[in-house]
């Protein structure tokens, strides 16, 4: 880290890579590219992006990073994940290949494309611990968070009302609280893409994070 502007990478396998680039360096950081454990050593974080959590899975294991990626997560780095990459932080997965692998770190179980079948994507305000004002979170075919171990913050929920509004796909369960940002300390997830939105918050939080843990 030099001086009080944190390296954070963005790994680069597959997803929306140049996006969180461009919103870290919003944010206040020196975003980089990560596809290889070199790269991966000469960062101070990790966000890992959106896209499809399977790809991503299976790429890590063709290129030899899903363990590197796992040895920096269990020696602490600091690592964010949006909707794919919350599914990659995830200790367990539903409705997922028997073969995808997580890199892990947050005690929770997050189900896959869980937001209805009919609607894949929709747009909601949400409030966020931590953030003043609600914050605008887009869902893209998006994760839920199932169940979280006592060791996990939840940041962010949605309440899903059947029958009109953004946040209802139709066919989902009807006035159910759904688990939708977390964090188990350095590790932070959001099943919504922050870094579509060009509001900044998010990614200012999460450096913020990064600097405690430097
Ligand atoms: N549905 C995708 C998956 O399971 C995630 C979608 C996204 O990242 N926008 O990986």
């Amino acid at each position: 880290m030099t001086g009080a502007t944190p390296t954070i990478g963005v790994l680069s396998l597959q997803g929306d890579v140049r996006e969180h680039l461009v919103a870290l360096a919003d944010a206040g950081a020196a975003a980089v590219p990560v596809g290889t454990a070199e790269q991966l050593e000469a960062i101070d974080a990790l966000v890992i992006p959106g896209g499809e959590s399977t790809t991503m899975s299976m790429l890590a294991v063709r290129d030899g990073l899903l363990e590197p990626l796992r040895a920096a997560r269990a020696q602490g780095m600091p690592m964010y994940g949006s909707c794919a990459g919350m599914i990659m932080l995830a200790d367990e997965v539903l409705d997922a290949r028997p073969d995808q692998e997580t890199v892990g770190g947050l005690s929770m179980v997050v189900r896959r494309n869980a937001f209805g079948r009919q609607v894949d994507s929709f747009e909601t305000d949400v409030d966020v611990a931590g953030l003043d004002g609600p914050f605008p979170a887009v869902f893209i075919r998006a994760p839920w968070v199932e169940s979280v171990g006592e060791q996990v913050d939840v940041l962010a929920r949605v309440t899903l009302t059947a029958g009109g509004g953004s946040a209802v796909p139709p066919g989902t369960a009807s006035g159910a609280d759904t688990i939708v940002a977390v964090r188990q300390g350095p590790f932070v997830a959001t099943s919504f893409h922050p870094e579509l939105t060009g509001d900044p918050r998010f990614h200012e939080m999460f450096v913020r994070i990064v600097r405690q843990y430097a």
